[in-house]
Parts: C-alpha cells; structure tokens; sequence
C-alpha cells in the first residue's frame, strides 16, 4: 500500500507506511508555539520547523509517537490506521 504526502497547511498532515501499519500525523498550527521539540525528537527526520511553525516534511512515520509526547502544547496527534 503506497503512502501518501501532504505538507504545509493548516492542519499540516502526512501519512506514513511504517512495517505494516498506516500513521497520520497532524499538527494545528494554531496550537503549535514553534519550540522544535518535535523535529528535534523524530527518529525519522520528518518534522521541520516552517516559518516558526512544525510541519511535517518528509513522509515515512515510524509511528513512535515521539513527537505528540514531547510537544508542550499538544499540538500534534499521530493516529494509527
Ligand atoms: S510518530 Fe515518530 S516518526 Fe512519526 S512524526 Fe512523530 S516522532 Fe516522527
Ligand atoms: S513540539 Fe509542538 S509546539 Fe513545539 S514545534 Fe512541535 S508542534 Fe510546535
């Protein structure tokens, strides 16, 4: 099953084929106070900061969920399907 990428906007969304599993990342910007935290903590290097606001950047999400644990704001929700 491919996955697929959308980056920017608002919320900012990607989906990633980890293994067998399906993860959507999406983070309200409108929440998202621009720490780094988790750009910083993403084992996949997916997250970047844009224009002082996480997006996500790149595509194959572990599903490690690091980055909803680390954001202070709770800005960002990683979903499995
Ligand atoms: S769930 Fe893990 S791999 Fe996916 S964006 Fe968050 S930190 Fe990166
Ligand atoms: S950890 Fe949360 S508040 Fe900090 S940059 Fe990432 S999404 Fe924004």
């Amino acid at each position: 099953m491919p996955y697929f990428f959308v980056g920017g906007g608002n919320p900012a969304r990607a989906v990633g084929k980890g293994g067998e599993n399906v993860f959507v990342v999406t983070i309200d910007q409108d929440k998202c106070v621009g720490c780094g935290e988790c750009a910083a903590a993403c084992p996949a290097k997916i997250l970047s900061l844009v224009d002082g606001k996480a997006e996500v950047t790149g595509e194959e999400c572990m599903g490690c969920q690091s980055c909803m644990m680390m954001c202070p704001t709770e800005a960002i929700v990683v979903q499995e399907y």
